[in-house]
């Protein structure tokens, strides 16, 4: 029998900088799940969470309680032609112009890896890969779980919403941090993400943990530092689990926005697509199917041979869409120019974020519903020369009076000047568990 807090006291521990015990964290998720604990007591001890900090042993308790809030799945026995097979997930801490999931899911199961991958969909400036595969006509994210199963079974990967009882706490919390500015905290980020991969049920976790302007993480220490708490977390969960810090100070790929990026995804399936985005995609590759213990192979080969596509209109097909069926494409378009000649020194992954958000492919409430067609293609990357009037970005929406709004997003966005920026590789870093 769980032992009985009283919610003020839970929160006036943490108001006044006191480490939570575990019998304190027990009772407030659980009661907290059960609607005993109030929004908006939780709201102030997400505050003073977010003041105050955890330590680790809080951390792991926190994560646990979230967890245990609903029901795990359980991938253990998934088969293929007699043979087990491993299972493996990829978490991106979310950024603009991340489509990699999509590429990514079906490039690792065609290498023999079931990927079970539970997704959200975009709140704010950053997509979600729900919403990105919705403009697929006739995909649904909503699968039973026979369904997962059974498509994990026969074609490897499955990219689906996440139940209403997988980690109900979590679901919960999060709407509420959402809007009370307690989105931005190490210990609640990290145990938010990861009770929800520990309750899917995977063996195998690779998180690309996003440092820069379009990040929840602004600073390389802190986004390093919500890759070490993950991966501790989830090594002791038993999912052998590793993150790579990667950038997110430019948007990734040329687009930014739902049936345009899973236009700029399939061209990465088709061997093509930017080199950002193919980049990422075959490092995450190859950490995925090392972790599910495939090593010595080309990740790009499945790219080049169209064995990945094979398995992405696999994929689509099994949920219900069509994988050759037009994507949904703007009515309304238009440009914004240069306005001096120069380099481009930086374009700004907040603004544009920002910018498609305003043109309708993002939600500014839970629920509402998005623009497939709605958000920005970048004509010019950091580094290329430009000339006064040159084009620097389209803007797309099927509602043209959100023009001015996405236009101002944009102003400033390309930084036109005459240092030419250094172009790194968008990985930062590996972090993996001590040996
Ligand atoms: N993604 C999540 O699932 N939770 C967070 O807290 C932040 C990003």
């Amino acid at each position: 029998m769980a032992e009985n807090f009283d919610a003020v006291s839970v929160i006036a521990t943490k108001r006044d900088g006191g480490a939570l015990t575990d019998g304190q964290i027990d009772w407030v998720i659980d009661a907290f799940t059960r609607g005993e604990v109030h929004d908006e007591q939780m709201s102030a001890l997400a505050m003073a969470i977010l003041l105050r900090g955890m330590d680790r042993r809080e951390i792991a308790r926190w994560t646990a309680a979230m967890t245990d809030s609903g029901d795990r799945m359980d991938f253990t026995d998934l088969h293929r032609d007699g043979r087990r097979l491993p299972t493996v997930d990829k978490h991106s801490t979310g950024g603009v112009g991340d489509k990699i999931t999509l590429p990514l899911a079906p490039l690792v199961a065609s290498y023999g890896v079931a990927v079970p991958q539970l997704s959200g969909r975009g709140l704010g400036h950053t997509g979600g890969t729900l919403d990105k595969l919705e403009s697929i006509p006739g995909w649904r994210s909503d699968l039973s779980n026979d369904e997962i199963v059974s498509i994990l079974e026969s074609v490897g990967a499955v990219i689906c919403a996440a139940g209403a009882r997988l980690a109900p706490a979590d679901k919960k919390l999060y709407a509420l941090r959402d809007v009370t500015g307690t989105v931005e905290s190490i210990p609640l980020i990290a145990s938010s993400i990861m009770s929800k991969k520990i309750a899917e049920g995977t063996s195998a976790l690779v998180l690309d943990v996003k440092v820069g302007a379009g990040a929840f993480m602004k600073s390389e220490s802190d986004a390093r530092e919500l890759a070490e708490v993950m991966v501790e977390l989830g090594n002791a969960a038993g999912v052998r689990t590793s993150a790579l810090l990667t950038s997110m100070w430019e948007p990734l790929g040329m687009t930014v926005g739902n049936a345009l990026e899973v236009t700029e995804s399939l061209e990465v399936l088709a061997g093509g697509g930017p080199e950002d985005v193919v980049e990422l995609t075959l490092v995450l590759a190859t950490d995925m199917l090392a972790a599910a213990g495939v090593t010595g192979v080309d990740v790009s080969d499945n790219l080049r041979n169209g064995k990945a596509m094979d398995v992405w209109d696999a994929m689509v097909r099994g949920q219900g869409g069509d994988p050759r069926a037009p994507l949904p494409q703007a009515e309304h378009s238009e440009l914004v120019t240069a306005d001096a000649d120069g380099v481009v020194e930086s374009i700004d992954a907040m603004s544009v974020g920002v910018a498609a958000w305003r043109l309708g492919a993002g939600r500014a409430r839970q629920g509402e519903k998005v623009q497939s067609e709605a958000g920005v293609r970048l004509h010019v990357r950091a580094g290329d020369r430009v000339r006064s009037g040159d084009r620097l970005f389209t803007m797309y929406t099927a509602t043209p009076e959100r023009f001015a709004a996405g236009a101002a997003a944009l102003d400033g966005a390309g930084v036109i000047g005459s240092t030419v920026p250094h172009i790194r590789s968008r990985v930062i870093d590996r972090v993996t568990v001590e040996a």
